[in-house]
């Protein structure tokens, strides 16, 4: 721990750096990781863009649980770990951050040229007409088409979707857009079964490119979205390093792997980069 610890702060203080993002750095702003080593289990299946367009009961199960989910979403603050990527981009030494997740912590604790891989979930899409609502205001929409609609919330995942009774489900409201009347929203994020939009993905692929070394935080790399930039750090001769509790799919591609909570090594990072004495016992 200590020599990998040491090889991240040198990578780090060499400036420079891009940061891949996961799940892991949020779990600690109370949103759980489902991958982790500490996470919930996923108790059904992930909704699929198919599913959710096609079937009119999947897309009512979905917004049903999403709009209880929202709650924790939208009542999480940033961590540690997210305040450090923050203060690291401050000191000149992170450059972009790339983020698989849909929960603006990031943007939140003051970080700069996000780039939000899997989209966002404060903000909706029409399917049709392609406007764009903010979650408030389309939970604001759900709250006046369900009134008194009370859940209990079970289990949250990533995604800001829980566990709901069938019979609960079937009494669930959904709204259409507001602007062209008819058209179907969807949570502004990238779906199971939907590609990330090319331009997105060009613009992570050009800044990898041009880094001096590639940071995961809090990434089992599980999906190839998030997984392919450290195979094209790689190939291209760029160090990775990468901060996770437990292993993951990329380890056989880095150069440092420190195993440890996120919300620990993070401030002692940041803290080790900038000269200030790092905290012992870490
Ligand atoms: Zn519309």
């Amino acid at each position: 721990m200590t020599e990998s610890f040491e090889a991240l702060r040198a990578l780090v203080a060499d400036g420079g750096v891009v940061v891949l993002s996961g799940a892991g750095l949020s779990t600690e702003s109370g949103i759980p990781d489902y991958r982790g080593p500490s996470g919930v289990a996923r108790r059904h299946t992930p909704m699929t863009f198919q599913a959710f367009t096609r079937d009119p009961l999947a897309r009512r199960r979905y917004w049903a649980r999403s709009h209880l989910g929202w709650r924790l979403i939208a009542g999480a603050a940033p961590n540690a770990g997210h305040r450090a990527v923050a203060g690291l981009q401050r000191a000149g030494l992170v450059d972009t951050v790339i983020t698989q997740n849909v929960d603006g912590l990031h943007g939140a604790a003051g970080s700069t040229s996000v780039v939000e891989l899997h989209g966002r979930l404060d903000e909706v899409v029409c399917l049709d007409c392609g406007n764009l609502t903010s979650r408030e205001e389309v939970d604001r929409r759900l709250r006046e088409a369900n009134p008194g609609f009370v859940a209990r919330v079970a289990a949250v995942n990533p995604d800001g979707d829980v566990d709901l009774p069938d019979e609960q489900v079937a009494a669930f409201r959904t709204v259409d857009c507001a602007i062209c009347g008819t058209g179907m929203l969807k949570p502004d994020v990238v779906f199971f079964g939907e590609t990330v939009p090319p331009q997105r993905v060009a613009r992570c692929f050009a800044a990898v490119g041009e880094a001096r070394s590639l940071l995961v935080l809090g990434s089992s790399l599980t999906v190839m979205s998030g997984r392919r930039f450290v195979i094209s750090a790689a190939k291209r001769g760029i160090p990775v390093a990468i901060v996770n509790q437990g292993p993951t799919r990329g380890d056989g591609h880095a150069t440092v792997c420190v195993d440890a909570p996120l919300g620990a090594v993070l401030p002692r990072l940041a803290a080790g980069v900038s000269g200030t004495a790092a905290p012992v016992g870490v």
